[in-house]
């Protein structure tokens, strides 16, 4: 029987939280850097000129001109980063995920205990709605091969579907901002602010969220936690999808497919099943329990992820490596070692509070702490205090890896510049690494940096959240566990 605990404590008036992510003026770089920052990627390495595109490599001959010419920045300007046709698409495809929520085979489950003592119903079915998208791809590739047309349009309008991506996250935030201001004490509903969310400060909980669990109900559609509907199925997805493309791109603009960009392809769809296939598990994660739903997590799901996490394929689609069996059997090492780790931690945990007297948990040993809750000391949990987070980076490096020395430079057409490694494409031009070499790494090794520093900051603040719960036992704890996620190091 899973031990009891008590229900979180809710924030009744003022903000007593304190801010994160460096306050309003943090949280403002954060919600209007980040998109630049994705258009820097898709601009600074490009398929037409480089990666970097060169004229970033000699920043004294630098006109914007040249820069214009080099990123492939649209004919007619700014307005051309997007088109209702990509918008329309975007919408398309959110709509057909929606429908596949409501219309496919679901499990009804129910979340963990909130403050009110009540739980929300959640409908499960990311997973068969994934593989049901996935068919009809694979049925279209196997039809049509590279040309399948949703790789195309994904490849030819990878800037408009960007802009889409993002607008749509600015006004889903925006709406769920506005409609939290309704949220009422004691709504039969269940509908609740978030502690960290409701500073008073406009921008800062427009980016945190101010409401825990919004909820909307669309018509044909019916209600859909906004939240856990955002995280696991359009951009996840979209990750997949995007990849798919890039490797189909790669066979367009080279006529054949290399063993890193696959690989990517694959772990990394690997690694989106595995989450689907544990959809469930997402109940118990920070974001659904204590976060609010915000600019963070609606930017986050829909365009960082999808696009910043497909950045190694994009790479490869215009600059093949190939890895060989040495190679590929090298990262794999790295691969299942941090899959291993992730996994069976956070599935140990995920037994430990269901049911502790499964025999796979019974001899772990722990705290019982004030609120009723059992902290692991032993185990996964007795290593360090948060080695899943290791587990999960250890795994961001086979991602990043395949690229190699990145960085790459396209040559016009006409005659073979007979550099070592150029690799000749369909269309007559040639990739060569030449000065571009090691500057790629800016851009295909980008995940693994951000990644630790999410992480980082990620168990700073469980651990904030943690002192706050549980007090003295938690300190306890950390006594008996002394390391955050590195055992013997950090
Ligand atoms: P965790 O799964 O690490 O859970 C942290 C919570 O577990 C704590 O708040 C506490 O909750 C409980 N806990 C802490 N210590 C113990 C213990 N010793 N014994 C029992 N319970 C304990 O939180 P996350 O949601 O951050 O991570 C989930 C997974 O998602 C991770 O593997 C992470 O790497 C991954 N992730 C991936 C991201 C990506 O972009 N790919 C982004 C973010 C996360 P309680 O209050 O219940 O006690």
């Amino acid at each position: 029987m899973a031990p009891k605990s008590k229900p979180a404590k809710q924030p009744s008036s003022g903000f007593a939280h304190g801010y994160e992510f460096g306050g309003p003026l943090g949280t403002s770089a954060i919600t209007f850097g980040l998109p630049i920052l994705c258009y820097v990627f898709a601009f600074g390495c490009n398929d037409v000129s480089g990666c970097p595109a060169p004229s970033l490599l000699s920043p004294k001959t630098l006109t914007l001109e040249r820069l214009k010419a080099d990123v492939g920045w649209p004919e007619d300007g700014i307005w051309g980063l997007a088109s209702w046709e990509a918008t329309g698409y975007t919408v398309a495809y959110f709509f057909l995920s929606a429908l596949l929520y409501r219309i496919l085979p679901a499990t009804e489950v129910e979340g963990t205990v909130l403050s009110t003592g009540g739980r929300l119903k959640y409908r499960f079915n990311a997973l068969a709605s994934a593989l049901f998208t996935l068919v009809i791809c694979i049925a279209g590739t196997i039809a049509q091969g590279a040309e399948f047309p949703l790789w195309t349009f994904i490849a030819d309008n990878y800037l408009q579907i960007l802009t889409a991506d993002i607008l749509i996250a600015y006004a889903v935030a925006a709406f769920v901002y506005v409609r939290s201001f309704s949220v009422k004490p004691g709504n039969p509903e269940h509908r609740l602010l978030a502690a960290g969310g409701c500073s008073g400060n406009l921008i800062y909980d427009f980016y945190m969220g101010r409401e825990l669990n919004p909820r909307v109900t669309i018509p044909i559609i019916g209600e859909i936690d906004i939240k856990e509907w955002m995280e696991v199925r359009p951009g996840l997805l979209g990750w997949i999808l995007f990849n798919c493309a890039f490797v189909a791109k790669q066979y367009r603009t080279f006529g054949f497919v290399s063993d890193s960009i696959v690989f990517i392809a694959v772990v990394q769809a690997v690694y989106v099943i595995d989450c689907l296939i544990l959809e469930p598990a997402i109940l118990t994660t920070i974001d659904i329990t204590n976060d609010g739903f915000g600019f963070m997590l609606s930017f986050g799901d829909l365009a960082w992820v999808p696009f910043i996490y497909s950045q190694q394929t994009r790479y490869l689609a215009s600059h093949p490596v190939a890895l060989g069996w040495l190679g590929i059997a090298g990262v794999s090492v790295v691969l299942v070692a941090g899959f291993a780790v992730f996994r069976l931690s956070n599935l140990q945990k995920n037994i430990f509070r269901t049911n502790p007297d499964d025999p796979r948990v019974a001899h772990i040993s722990y705290i019982e702490t004030k609120t009723g809750s059992r902290l692991m000391t032993s185990g996964w949990w007795g290593v360090a205090r948060h080695i899943n987070y290791l587990g999960d980076w250890l795994q961001a490096w086979p991602y990043s890896l395949p690229t190699g020395f990145a960085g790459y430079t396209i040559l016009a057409a006409g005659g073979s510049s007979g550099a070592e490694g150029a690799v000749a494409r369909l269309d007559g031009r040639e990739v060569v690494q030449g000065p571009a070499k090691y500057w790629g790494m800016l851009f295909t090794y980008f995940y693994i940096v951000y990644f630790a520093v999410l992480l980082v900051h990620r168990d700073g603040r469980d651990d904030d959240k943690c002192s706050k719960k549980y007090g003295e036992d938690w300190e306890k704890y950390k006594k008996i566990v002394k390391y955050k996620i590195v055992p013997g190091i950090y």
